[in-house]
C-alpha cells in the first residue's frame, strides 16, 4: 500500500521506513514529485500537521500523513512549541536555537520539557491524529555529537546523557516521533 509522508527529511524517512511494515511503501514529497515549499502558518502542531497532510490529498489525492514537532519548555510557558524550528529567526539555525534556550534558562532550576509530535493520517479522505511525546530535562550545557535540532541539550527521562550522546538506536526507541510513528503504526494495521 502506498502512503505519502510529506517530508524530504531522509532521516525521518529512514525512521519510519523502519517502523512501519514492508507491506506500507512510503513515498517522499520528492518521489511524488511535489516540489512545493508546504507553508505551515497555523497555531498549533495538530494544525501545521494537518495543513502538510491536506494540502497533500487535497493536490494528488493519495493516501498520506505529516508531523509535526515542538520542543515544550515548562519554565517558560511551554514555549517554543509551534516555534521550535524557527525559534531565533527564520533561518532555522539549530545552533543558534540551543543557544537561546540556553540563555533563557541561565539560573533556572526547572529545566523540565517535553518533545511532542502530532502526525496527521489522511487515509481515503478520513483524517486522523496520533501523538508521541518524551518527557525529559533541559541540560545546562551542550554535550554531545550525534542527532540533529536541540538533541545536544535534551536529555530524555531516566538518562543522564543528552540525545546526542545517546546511540542513535535508543533514541530512535524513546524519542517522540518514534513513539508517534508507533502510535500511526497502530491505526494502519
Ligand atoms: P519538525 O516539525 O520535525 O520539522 O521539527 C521542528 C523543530 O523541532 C526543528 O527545529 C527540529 O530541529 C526540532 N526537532 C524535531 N525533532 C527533534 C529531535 O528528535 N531532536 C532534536 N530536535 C528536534
Amino acid at each position: 500500500m502506498k502512503l505519502v509522508f510529506a517530508t524530504n527529511n531522509a532521516h525521518k524517512l529512514e525512521e519510519v521506513r523502519k517502523i512501519l511494515p514492508s507491506t506500507f511503501q512510503i513515498i517522499s514529497l520528492a518521489e511524488l514529485g511535489c516540489t512545493e515549499d508546504i507553508e505551515e502558518n497555523g497555531t498549533t502542531l495538530e494544525a501545521n500537521s494537518r495543513i502538510k497532510a491536506e494540502y497533500i490529498w487535497n493536490k494528488y489525492h493519495v493516501d498520506c500523513f505529516a508531523d509535526d514537532t515542538g520542543l515544550e519548555i515548562v519554565a517558560l510557558n511551554n514555549e517554543p512549541g509551534v516555534y521550535t524550528a524557527r525559534w531565533a529567526g527564520e533561518a532555522h539555525n539549530d545552533a543558534a536555537n540551543r543557544h537561546k534556550a540556553l540563555t533563557l534558562l541561565q539560573g533556572i532550576t526547572n529545566r523540565a520539557a517535553r518533545f511532542r509530535t502530532v502526525v496527521t493520517l489522511i487515509r481515503n479522505g478520513q483524517i486522523q491524529q496520533v501523538y508521541g511525546e518524551v518527557k525529559g530535562q533541559i541540560a545546562t550545557e551542550e554535550r554531545g555529537n550525534s542527532g540533529f535540532g536541540y538533541d545536544p541539550i535534551f536529555m530524555p527521562e531516566g538518562y543522564d546523557k543528552t540525545f546526542a550522546e545517546l546511540p542513535a538506536n535508543v533514541k530512535n526507541t524513546i524519542s517522540h516521533r518514534a513513539r508517534a510513528m508507533e502510535a500511526l503504526k497502530q491505526i494502519l494495521v
